[in-house]
């Protein structure tokens, strides 16, 4: 595994992440799950990436990574970074939703509960709230590092100025803010308009979620829809309509690249990613064992020519 740092802090992480959103709740199979944790964290993934709606239902990932913890792991603790963020709905009424303080600390308490931890090293506001003041949200953040509960905070999903405000506020209160996790990848380049450029002068990490656009980047749907895969499944986040012939076409000519690179398709991709200094790490997800080992070997071969580079611009433009 690779270490890169964190911005300008003082925390490594694996340029290559784990996350439990999909294909570790209760609806998943938990010795699957448990064989991709262990497997994963044999290979150098010290970081595993929740949050308190991962399941479904809301919540269970955070109990099957409890589980995985008590039954395997908790003695070596302190040789992994966990993070757990709140942000979206969670549970009933006005206080189980958005970014106020009440919300986010309660929530926090709920996912130490369920993972059985006394502190997360991470925890995130998953995404901005504009109808909550941002310093009651980045106080809230302060709270639970001051409670312990807490060892660095990050923000997920904030535009630039959101980024920028929210950074203002912590620097001011000296709260180890330390990352911003948000999505990137070929299919999806937003973050290459400004926000990049922000974080690497705020000095702060950059944890890529869906560096494989949910699958779409990998050899899944070169052909058809399989049913084990997660725009198959009924409760996938991934919709078999977001796979229009177009999609298909991109996904064949990029493969093709990949090939011509000796690597998969999701080599290729999560090489892609990483190939930008102010990225720290790529966050991706999986079903099985085998697509951690597939994902982990895309770093043997992390650079680009010039000539790939614009090959994948031309397919992408
Ligand atoms: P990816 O883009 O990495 O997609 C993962 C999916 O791709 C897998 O479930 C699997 O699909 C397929 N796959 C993975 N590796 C391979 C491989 N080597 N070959 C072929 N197929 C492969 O990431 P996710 O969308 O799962 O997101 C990753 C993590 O990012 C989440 O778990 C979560 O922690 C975080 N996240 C954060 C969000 C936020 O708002 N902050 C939002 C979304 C995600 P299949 O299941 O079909 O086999």
């Amino acid at each position: 595994m690779i270490y890169r740092r964190s911005g300008r802090s003082g925390l490594d992480l694996p340029a290559l992440s784990l996350g439990l959103w999909h294909n570790f709740g209760s609806v998943d199979p938990y010795d699957v799950a448990r064989a991709m944790v262990l497997h994963a964290f044999e290979l150098g993934i010290t970081h595993f990436d929740l949050a308190n709606n991962y399941g479904p239902v809301p919540g269970s990932a955070e109990s099957t990574f409890g589980r995985i913890l008590r039954d395997d792991l908790i003695s070596h603790r302190d040789e992994m970074i966990i993070s757990t963020k709140a942000g979206y709905r969670m549970w009933a009424g006005p206080y189980g939703d958005g970014g106020s303080r009440k919300y986010l600390l309660a929530s926090l308490d709920q996912s130490l509960r369920r993972m059985g931890l006394e502190y997360v090293d991470l925890f995130y506001s998953h995404r901005p709230d504009p109808t909550t003041p941002v310093e009651e949200t980045m106080l809230a953040l302060d709270q639970a590092v001051r409670q312990g509960k807490a060892l660095y905070v990050g923000i997920s999903n904030y535009d630039p100025a959101q980024a920028q405000s929210a950074a203002a506020v912590l620097r001011s209160l000296r709260t180890p803010f330390v990352i911003h996790q948000p999505r990137y990848s070929m299919f999806d380049r937003r973050i290459e308009d400004g926000l990049l450029d922000v974080l690497a002068d705020l000095g702060l990490g950059c944890i890529v979620f869906s560096p494989l656009a949910q699958g779409l980047l990998t050899d899944r749907y070169v052909r058809d829809i399989p049913s084990d895969s997660r725009a198959g499944k009924p409760h996938g986040f991934l919709k078999p309509e977001s796979i229009t012939d177009a999609r298909r076409a991109q996904i064949v000519k990029l493969n093709a690249i990949a090939t011509a690179r000796g690597q998969s398709l999701a080599q290729m991709a999560i090489a892609w990613v990483l190939r930008h200094p102010t990225v720290t790490s790529a966050l991706i997800g999986a079903s099985r064992v085998s697509q951690i080992d597939n994902s982990v070997a895309a770093l043997d071969r992390l650079t680009f020519s010039a000539d790939e580079l614009h090959a994948i611009d031309q397919v992408l433009a």
